[in-house]
């Protein structure tokens, strides 16, 4: 009977608003903040910046850079800065000054450089901005161009207001984040770190706010990343003709080691951030067994093996699995050159994402202990550095992003988050810059999934809920 009244609601409700319910705001808008022309505004520069093609290579993301430069100068209070690292290459910074400066800056940043799109699997041009039912579609609608135009309209609007304000705001657009040469944020950090005026801490990419069943569910705030390595097993043998099977062969023993390295479980790790992510979590899961493993895992008290049993259940979700432990993927195998020769030597390389706090060193010895074969040797790649800190929780900025989530999406399960991924942020963390990743525009998983792959797209109405989000959260830490 329940289900029957609430399957029926689900329609009416879907019948009478079609796609942008859950992007309706229950709390007012901020004074002064007119909803319909920031919408307005953040999705014609969003649109702009689709046609300025920054595919990266080659990056070009010196156009973007100029047209950053062109909208900003006519803001008051803005100064510009755009910084040329190589040709076509830039980065660009503008700096929002306050009328009444007493605290240190926050730096609001995107990068500009997306990633290629294989144009015969689009349904558009990706690079030129089509507005299809109620999605717009291009390349870097989401990644990384819509947080972009949100954070400008966001400033603008802040501008307007900046006799008020205690901080200054930094907009901060780099190039190169999709890889490639250090042309963006370490090149901004090496040589140009007087232009993040010594900023108490930064808002980012690489968070999720997530739309399920028409309405948004959780907004993660990425306050760390799991931090990246690439190891190399190189196996050694004899080598010989192929008519003589020999017992060291060194293609053999690699595969041995490989496939034990593959099966290796590294021990669980919880950090304060992936603590009270599994245990907010818990909230929102449907599946009752995931749920109770969720509140076990981070029950207070909880033994060793508790929490052993709690995240071998919730290990057999991978996304689970990354964000509990140190993870190694095998990605490359390189060994033999002819059919009928016995090589003397293989390699095999393990992506390795390991959780912050870790020692790569450790996790490397403990690879070889695993692979269990004498002759072959795990090695990390390059002079790793070590792991940024996480961010705290306890931050001003973060508890902004938190009470703006709460107030525009009150349903909403609000958590720290650690992405499994790499961003940007990482260097500031490096720098030790406080940095909390958000990815403004409430999104559904089929949208999200979109993001490097084909016909990426942006829903229009999340555009505006991004920039008012931007505003209250920026206005949250500089009023
Ligand atoms: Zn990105």
């Amino acid at each position: 009977m329940l289900k029957k009244t609430l399957a029926a609601a689900g329609l009416a409700a879907l019948l009478a608003a079609p796609a942008a319910a859950q992007y309706d705001v229950a709390a007012p808008a901020p004074a002064g903040f007119d909803r319909a022309a920031t919408g307005r505004a953040t999705l014609a520069h969003l649109q702009n910046l689709i046609r300025l093609d920054t595919q990266n290579p080659p990056g070009n993301e010196a156009l973007t850079a100029a047209y950053f430069d062109s909208v900003f100068r006519t803001v008051p209070g803005v100064e510009t800065h755009v910084l040329n690292v190589a040709p076509g290459r830039a980065n660009f910074v503008a700096r929002l000054r306050a009328g009444r400066a007493t605290k240190k800056p926050v730096i609001v940043m995107g990068h500009m450089d997306v990633v290629g799109a294989d144009s015969a699997k689009w349904e558009t041009n990706p690079f030129v901005p089509t507005i299809r039912g109620a999605h717009l579609y291009g390349r870097g609608a989401i990644d990384d161009k819509g947080m972009l135009a949100a954070a400008l309209v966001a400033m603008q609007e802040l501008a307007r207001d900046r006799g008020r304000m205690t901080r200054d705001v930094i907009f901060l657009a780099t190039a190169a984040e999709e890889g490639g040469p250090s042309v963006g944020i370490d090149s901004v950090v090496e040589h140009h770190r007087e232009l993040l005026g010594g900023a108490e801490f930064a808002l980012n990419e690489g968070g999720r706010i997530r739309v399920r069943d028409g309405a948004i569910r959780t907004v993660n705030i990425q306050t760390t990343e799991k931090v990246y390595y690439n190891v190399v097993a190189t196996a050694t043998g004899t080598g010989g003709h192929g008519s003589v099977p020999l017992p060291g062969n060194a293609l053999a023993a690699l595969a041995r080691a490989v496939n034990r390295v593959h099966e290796w479980k590294p021990p669980v790790r919880l950090i304060e951030t992936t603590r009270l992510y599994f245990n907010r979590l818990a909230a929102t899961e449907r599946n009752a067994e995931m749920r109770a493993a969720m509140q076990a895992l981070t029950a207070p008290g909880a033994t060793q093996a508790q929490i052993d049993r709690a995240a071998a259940t919730l290990s057999r979700e991978p996304l689970h699995n990354a964000v509990l432990r140190t993870g190694a993927s095998l990605t490359l195998l390189n060994g033999g050159f002819r059919a009928n020769v016995i090589p003397s030597e293989g390699k095999a390389t393990f992506n390795v994402r390991i959780v912050p706090g870790e020692d790569i060193r450790q996790v490397v010895a403990e690879m070889n202990r695993v692979g269990g074969e004498p002759s072959v040797r795990f090695a990390v790649e390059g002079d790793p550095l070590p792991a940024p800190a996480p961010s705290p929780v306890a931050t001003e900025l973060y508890r902004s992003m938190e009470s703006a989530a709460r107030a525009m999406a009150p349903n909403a399960v609000v958590l720290p988050f650690m992405s499994t991924g790499a961003t940007d942020g990482a260097v500031l963390r490096g720098a030790g810059i406080p940095t909390y990743g958000i990815l403004p525009m409430p999104l559904a998983e089929e949208d999200e999934i979109r993001m490097h792959g084909d016909n990426e797209r942006v829903p229009v109405a999340a555009l505006g809920w991004a920039a008012e989000y931007l505003y209250r959260v920026l206005s949250g830490v500089a009023r």
